[in-house]
């Protein structure tokens, strides 16, 4: 299949999203998709109000869905003033043209809802079965919940209890709203699990526990009937090490470890995104006057020592929409969103006035050199770097310390 035969979903009912995994962009939505979504970006669609998850990257789906695993997020879609919640479901296919895709397709009303007359009595007062001696002796955090009234918790296993550190009898007056951090837009999330089909799905949310604290916990909610009552069994997953660990490895895939400033791929994906608040962006390429003299004479750790200096004087001298990248060892990428060349030349020149007067104890005056960049209408990223490395490397042979656009 080929990107452009995408266009035959547009006369399916159901909304139909496709999306590039790796950059996390909307390839292709079909008609339905783009009339539900009301103009709203995946990001927007992935993290809205009522939106829920169990991997924040789609990349990371891609070995389950590989192995048939079922794949289903809630997105919020809609517009804002009447956002609402659709359960979408993920399937991996590879375009000839594009590689693999992510399709998402929306689901909804399979089941009916579950009338608002249920009550949880018929469970308590039969908690005594296999069922509950099922769930009362599980090491593992679980909830039942009565989605029909209001997300109330109905009970609680021993694991549970010790989890979030509320007796049992406290625990049952409270509500799911009440221990999710989304508060009541946790409602419509419910309601949809409620309904879907083929049981639990992994959905990532902040629960708070008795003591204010929160944990993040994955959750595997779906629906259960027991005794005849339509209620909802949640297994929580206590993945806030997990998370932890999760974000510093993605913190050390965006930073440069000397620095700590954003890598040279990160501007790439930065670029990739659209995100360089284009077209109107500028560059500014930051050299090192004579670095390797501070090596040859000082010694590499002081050498890593003014990079350290460099990179915070950047940070503290250009505005809080601009980026700073480390470039390579001595060089320093600048990138203005939405900047002319004239501004880009003050806030450079500024750059350079800052360098001059950084003062290191036992270590000589520091001196940039700065090529400075318009990206031009149509210019390819390619041609813009050819012209800011141009440009530095006219202030070098100009004799160094000084600020030159191309
Ligand atoms: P110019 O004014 O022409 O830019 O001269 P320069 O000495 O700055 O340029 P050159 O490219 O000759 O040298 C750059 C040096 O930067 C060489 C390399 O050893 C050093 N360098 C690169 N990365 C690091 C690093 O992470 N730490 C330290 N201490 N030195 C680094
Ligand atoms: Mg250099
Ligand atoms: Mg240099």
């Amino acid at each position: 299949m080929l990107k452009h035969h995408l266009e035959a979903l547009d006369i399916l009912d159901t909304p139909v999203w496709v999306v590039i995994p790796d950059t996390e962009t909307l390839l292709f939505a079909n008609k339905k998709a783009k009339k539900l979504s009301a103009g709203r970006t995946l990001s927007e669609m992935r993290n809205g109000t009522y939106s829920a998850y169990a991997q924040h990257s789609l990349s990371m789906y891609l070995p389950g869905l590989q192995n048939q695993d079922e794949v289903v997020e809630i997105w919020s879609i809609g517009p804002v003033s009447e956002e609402t919640s659709l359960s979408c479901r993920a399937s991996l296919r590879e375009l000839e043209d594009v590689g693999d895709v992510l399709i998402f397709e929306g689901i909804y009303g399979l089941t009916p809802t579950i009338p608002k007359t249920s009550r949880a009595a018929a469970y308590q007062s039969r908690k005594q079965g296999f069922y509950a001696r099922f769930f009362y002796t599980t090491s593992a955090p679980m909830l039942l919940i009565d989605t029909a009234r209001d997300g109330r918790i109905v009970d609680a296993n021993l694991a549970a209890l010790h989890f979030y550190g509320y007796d049992r009898e406290e625990m049952c007056q409270k509500h799911t709203w009440e221990i999710n951090t989304l508060g009541r837009s946790v409602l419509p999330i419910m309601s949809e699990i409620s309904r879907l089909p083929g049981g639990h799905k992994p959905l990532n949310f902040i629960h708070q526990l008795a003591d204010g604290s929160t944990r993040h916990v994955q959750t595997y909610a779906g629906p259960i009937e027991i005794y005849g009552e339509r209620l909802m069994l949640c297994i929580i997953h206590d993945i806030t090490e997990q998370k932890r660990l999760e974000q510093e490895l993605e913190y050390a895939a965006h930073r440069d470890a000397l620095t700590g400033l954003l890598n040279r791929r990160q501007f790439y994906h930065f670029a990739e995104q659209n995100q360089t608040g284009s077209p109107d962006f500028s560059l500014l390429l930051v050299d090192t006057d004579h670095f390797k003299h501070i090596n040859d004479q000082f010694g590499h750790q002081r050498g890593d020592e003014v990079l350290i200096a460099l990179a915070r004087t950047l940070e503290a001298t250009c505005r809080t929409d601009d980026h700073v990248f480390r470039w390579g060892g001595e060089e320093f990428l600048l990138l203005l969103p939405n900047t002319s060349l004239d501004v880009a030349l003050a806030v450079a020149e500024a750059v350079r006035q800052a360098v001059a007067s950084i003062t290191m104890p036992g270590l000589p005056g520091l001196t940039v050199s700065i090529g400075v960049a318009c990206h031009l209408p149509d210019e390819s990223l390619d041609e813009l770097f050819k012209r800011v490395d141009e440009a530095l490397y006219r202030a070098k042979n100009n004799g160094r310390n000084q600020v030159l656009a191309a």
